[in-house]
């Protein structure tokens, strides 16, 4: 299980076809909305499932980053 915040890079086991694996979280509910490192792209999918293919947390923004 995974604690997710928004601004988190993660790694997925899912591979987008662009050949990214890398995913930053655009939005934290039910679902969870990941935006594509590579191309851009959005996709969103149950937290269940996120908790099942999220690898490893890549980056954190901290609130002294965000502030900016
Ligand atoms: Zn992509």
């Amino acid at each position: 299980m995974f604690d997710v915040q928004l601004g988190d890079h993660f790694q997925l086991r899912k591979t987008h076809p662009c050949g990214s694996d890398r995913w930053e979280v655009v939005r934290v509910g039910a679902d969870i909305g990941l935006k594509c490192l590579g191309c851009g792209r959005v996709v969103q999918m149950p937290r269940s499932q996120f908790n099942r293919q999220a690898k490893k947390l890549i980056a954190r923004q901290t609130p002294d980053s965000r502030g900016g």
